[in-house]
């Protein structure tokens, strides 16, 4: 029994010692891609799993980064290769943390000029978008974007709230 169990236990052990060595390049490819993707809006998540946005259809959806894949990815909407990572923006209108955050497709990411404007709350989104959380000052909304410059968005005292 027990040299049974040992006699098996070298055989996974190389296995295994072989499935580490794969697993580690694939995680050094695909953090070595997110960090391209860093550079051109991605989220910077760390699984390979990411929420991609239809340039075409603008609708979300998720897709897995495979092996030697490259942006933009293939839309499961148009069939083509038109699906850019998504920025998540955990915003509500009223400067409140949104419980399901909303996948935005920059507008640098599909090539377009100026900055991204979250379709759900209106606020701004930018590359490597930071996550909401109670207590940060929301990012400003395209009007007090274009009134105040970047600076203007900590003047809400609704934000200090909690
Ligand atoms: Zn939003």
């Amino acid at each position: 029994m027990a040299a049974s169990i040992q006699s098996g236990g070298g055989f996974l052990q190389t296995k295994a010692g072989k499935a580490v060595a794969i697993g580690g390049a694939v995680v050094a490819l695909g953090v070595c891609l997110f960090s391209v993707m860093g550079s051109l809006g991605g989220t910077g998540v760390a699984s390979n799993r990411g929420n991609f946005v239809d340039a075409e259809t603008g609708r979300a959806f998720a897709h897995t980064l495979v092996r030697g894949e490259t942006m933009p990815v293939v839309s499961p909407y148009s069939g083509k290769r038109t699906g850019y990572l998504a920025e998540m923006c955990g915003w509500t209108r009223d400067g409140k943390v949104r419980s399901e955050p909303v996948p935005v497709l920059l507008n640098q990411a599909a090539g377009k000029p100026g900055p991204t404007f979250c379709p759900d709350c209106g606020r701004l989104v930018v590359a490597n978008n930071p996550a909401a959380a109670e207590g940060m000052t929301p990012p400003p909304t395209e009007s007090e974007y274009r009134a105040g410059g970047k600076g203007r968005a900590g003047e809400q005292p609704s934000a200090r709230d909690r």
